[in-house]
């Protein structure tokens, strides 16, 4: 069996970047202050208090519309999702139901075939819930406290149909999702908790399984690989996939079927009474788009001469695109080459190691690194070498130095022809050596190589390897 036999569809949500909640004019920077701090009589949904729709949420949710080319719908409806859980204290979900705000999209990512367009089915706009807080262990919980600072933040719910062919597919949709929505403004992804999703999976041919709130990028895939993995060996074994709701247990890396079947409710959906139809017509036309990351990808290609692939990493995410153009603009003729291939192959690793947010590291600062690299200052040993010391202050919050002043101290700059060091470590190779010597002499080339790695150890990777080769072929001339 192939991959082209996994069907997945995913239902995203996202919490949309507005200063106060969809319907009362709470905070929603709620995340470094104690629980139920943020909350009012709308929110809390207290009887006889009523929402006022928050405009700049309808806007943004327009934004992401547009962008994923779906047709917005002129008038639109919320209704009422009822349920009981302690985190809805009103006892139901303002949301979007047979009227959402759009329809019809299409998200074009980087699949596992070339270019594929992820059909959207629906936008919807929506109130988060509160949130519950578990006390005690994760799998047996003593009690549970709730915090409503969370309840009625705007959500977006984004829909698609199951065209994504593979886990990685998945993923590759919310990047790119999730880059599109940093773009437009509309989504901050490194607040904690900002994207939500469940994921639809099938084996073709079989029931389907729906994993149910899955809260990282990388835990979508990790749980999809797992269910790839779970419902063949059971289809392997000749029995069937049953259609179910499944958690994903972050921490354990599996999927497990949710016991309950309270999960499957009757929602009774109804117009929301306190709402009136959502009137969009005139507002939709207005609504004008920034620069989205395909064009952006183009322009770096055309404008920096950046590769394709180098492109596509600099631009699949808003910070680093952004971080990209700054360090470049000292000199966007000739810093770009280098800047590109340091910062997708080299820095990205870097700070992925160091678990490290691209905004403590100053783009002036890397551009002087990248000068100095440029200038054949220091090697691109060293050069990695200045940037870890960089990036280890900079997390560390210590005194920061300069890459000038880090080569200095390190004493990293590059050693030349000029240098005595380097002309005593050459020879000292030599004498050491004389069995490679020898053999080179003999006519093995590469015997030669092993020596300049000697005298590279002796210089701690400062010589340049050209300059150095150049030396060393002058001074074997010389003994000869
Ligand atoms: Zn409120
Ligand atoms: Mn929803």
């Amino acid at each position: 069996m192939t991959e082209a036999h996994v069907i997945v569809g995913l239902e995203v949500h996202c919490q949309l970047d507005t200063k106060s909640k969809l319907f009362c004019g709470c905070s929603t920077d709620y995340r470094n202050d104690g629980p139920n701090t943020h909350v009012c009589e709308v929110c809390l949904g207290l009887p006889g208090s009523m929402p006022v729709l928050n405009k700049r949420a309808i806007e943004f949710a327009m934004r992401v519309a547009k962008a994923l080319s779906c047709e917005v719908l002129y008038e639109s409806e919320f209704s009422r999702k009822n349920y009981f859980y302690p985190d809805l204290d009103k006892a139901y979900q303002i949301t979007q139901y047979d009227k959402p705000l759009a329809e019809k999209g299409i998200l074009e990512i980087d699949g596992d075939d070339g270019e594929k367009k992820v059909r959207i089915t629906r936008i919807h706009v929506e109130e988060d819930p509160g949130r519950l807080v578990h006390m005690g262990n994760a799998e047996r919980g003593r009690y549970s406290l709730v915090d409503y600072n969370r309840a009625g933040i705007p959500l977006i719910e984004i829909v698609t149909e199951p065209d994504m062919r593979s886990p990685k597919e998945a993923r590759k949709f919310l990047n790119k999702l999730r880059a599109t929505l940093e773009y437009l403004g509309v989504f901050d992804s490194e607040k904690e908790g900002s994207l939500r999703v469940d994921a639809n999976i099938s084996i073709k041919g079989s029931e389907r399984v729906e994993i149910k709130n899955i809260t990282s990028y990388k835990g979508v895939e990790k749980a999809l690989t797992f269910e790839v993995t779970r419902q063949r060996n059971l289809l392997r074994r000749g029995q069937v996939v049953e259609r179910e709701t499944r958690h994903y247990l972050e921490a354990r890396g599996v999927t497990q079927s949710a016991r309950s079947k309270e999960m499957e409710h009757d929602y009774r959906y109804f117009p929301e009474p306190d709402l009136r139809p959502l009137q969009v017509r005139s507002w939709v036309d207005s609504i004008v788009l920034p620069e989205l990351p395909d064009a952006r990808r183009e322009r770096f290609m055309v404008q920096y001469g950046c590769s394709v692939n180098h492109a596509r990493t600099l631009t699949g995410e808003l910070r680093l695109a952004n971080f990209f153009e700054k360090v470049v603009e000292p000199d966007p003729a000739g810093l770009p080459a280098l800047a590109a291939t340091w910062i997708a192959d080299i820095l990205i690793g870097e700070l992925n190691y160091r678990s490290m947010s691209l905004d403590l590291l100053e783009p002036a600062t890397f551009t002087e690194l990248i000068r100095l690299l440029k200038n054949g200052i220091i090697t691109d040993k060293s050069g990695v070498e200045v940037l870890r010391v960089m990036l280890d202050q900079r997390l560390k919050s210590e005194t920061t130095e300069t890459p000038e002043v880090i080569v200095t101290r390190l004493r990293l700059a590059k050693t030349t022809g000029d240098d005595a060091a380097l002309r005593t470590a050459i020879r000292e190779a030599i004498a050491e050596n004389q069995k490679a010597l020898e053999d080179y002499r003999n006519g093995k080339a590469g015997a030669l190589n092993f020596i300049v790695g000697q005298v590279m150890k002796k210089t701690r990777g400062r010589s340049d390897p050209a300059e150095l080769n150049r030396l060393l072929q002058e001074e074997l001339s010389k003994g000869a």
